[in-house]
């Protein structure tokens, strides 16, 4: 009863892309996502824009209208929403994929509510389920988080943001222009090379007129609920403080991987694939998406993995069974 021909793990924008994919070819799938739809991108800062065009996170040609070039979260929502309930793509929310075990021809794939036997499975996971620690003394202590979603908790308030990439200086922007006294701790000499090209200027400029404090090559040592420790170049400073956002990035579930037979490379972390058919070693397991870049989690992003979903289901059709 519960056999499927191919299983997607994951209801991201690349999940959804697979659904799409084994519909047009008339492959007996389901989908298994953990979370919301497109949980990712629902856990986003609630004023995020994306990096990218509204055409290029289309997926199957299906048109993407967004107010301007760059669509924000939610429009985002809206789009893969309206993808997957207009297509009746076969989808089930809040089931957390446990364990996906290779039999001698097909897989059983394991949830917190059911068992599935399926010829073919695609983990399109993502990375946005697990951050990167600090790994300080305090980082569990309730005024500490590393996602953000908001600039209002932390108005009128000290707010440490560690980090230097996007998410970082998007939250440090953000919290200073609503009135939060913000200090970026920042382990490389400069705001990082990646920061989106139009909103590098204004973190530098802000740093150097003096309205959001930087420290450059430090490091947090230790944290409290009211005062932080932060490794200079200097020597150590503690500072008063009343929050840290930490946005040091986000890493792929390797564990799952591994428990699932993939190889993953000592250096990076990349899972082994055929860059051809996204196969991984394991035959008839495929990777899809971001999670393909192992620590590298700059490498891939929607438009440039979205054709991750033809190149597999070209692939599996190859199968017989
Ligand atoms: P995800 O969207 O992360 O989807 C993975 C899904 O798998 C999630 O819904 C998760 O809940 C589910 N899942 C995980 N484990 C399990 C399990 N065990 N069982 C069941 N389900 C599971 N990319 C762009 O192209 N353009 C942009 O402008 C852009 N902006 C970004 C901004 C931010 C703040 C971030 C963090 C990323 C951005 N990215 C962007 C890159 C981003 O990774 C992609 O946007 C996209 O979400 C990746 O798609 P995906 O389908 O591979 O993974």
């Amino acid at each position: 009863k519960n056999y499927k021909n191919t299983i997607i793990i994951g209801a991201g924008p690349i999940g959804i892309a697979c659904a799409l994919a084994c519909k047009k070819n008339n492959i007996d799938y389901v989908v298994l996502e953990k979370g919301a739809l497109t949980n990712s991108i629902f856990n986003y800062p609630l004023n995020m824009n994306f990096f990218s065009t509204s055409e290029k996170l289309e997926l199957n040609e299906i048109p993407f209208i967004s107010k301007n070039p760059k669509p924000d979260r939610n429009e985002a929502l809206e789009y893969y929403r309206r993808v997957a309930t207009s297509n009746k793509l076969n989808i089930n929310l809040f089931e957390t994929v446990a364990t996906i075990k290779k039999n001698k021809e097909t897989f059983t794939v394991t949830t917190d509510k059911n068992t599935y036997n399926s010829s073919h499975v695609i983990i399109a996971t993502g990375f946005y389920d697990i951050p990167e620690l600090l790994n300080v003394p305090g980082e569990n202590l309730p005024n500490v988080a590393h996602y953000y979603k908001e600039a209002h908790p932390y108005i009128m308030q000290k707010v440490a943001v560690v980090g230097a990439s996007n998410s970082a200086v998007d939250a440090a922007l953000e919290i200073y222009r609503k009135g939060g006294d913000v200090t970026m701790i920042i382990r490389g000499k400069n705001i990082g090379e990646r920061v989106k090209y139009w909103v590098r200027p204004d973190i530098i400029n802000r740093i150097e007129e003096g309205s959001i404090k930087a420290f450059f090559s430090s490091e947090i040592l230790n944290i409290e609920l009211h005062k932080i420790t932060i490794k200079t170049p200097q020597g150590n400073k503690t500072i008063e403080n009343d929050a840290v956002v930490a946005l040091t990035g986000y890493r792929p579930n390797f564990e799952f991987l591994k428990a699932s037979g993939i190889n993953i490379s000592e250096e990076k972390n990349i899972p082994e694939y055929n860059p051809e058919t996204m196969e991984s070693n394991v035959k008839g397991l495929y990777l899809a998406g971001v999670i393909c870049g192992g620590n590298e989690t700059h490498k891939w992003f929607i438009e440039n993995s979205r054709v991750h979903a033809k190149m597999i289901i070209n692939d599996l059709k190859k199968s017989k069974i």
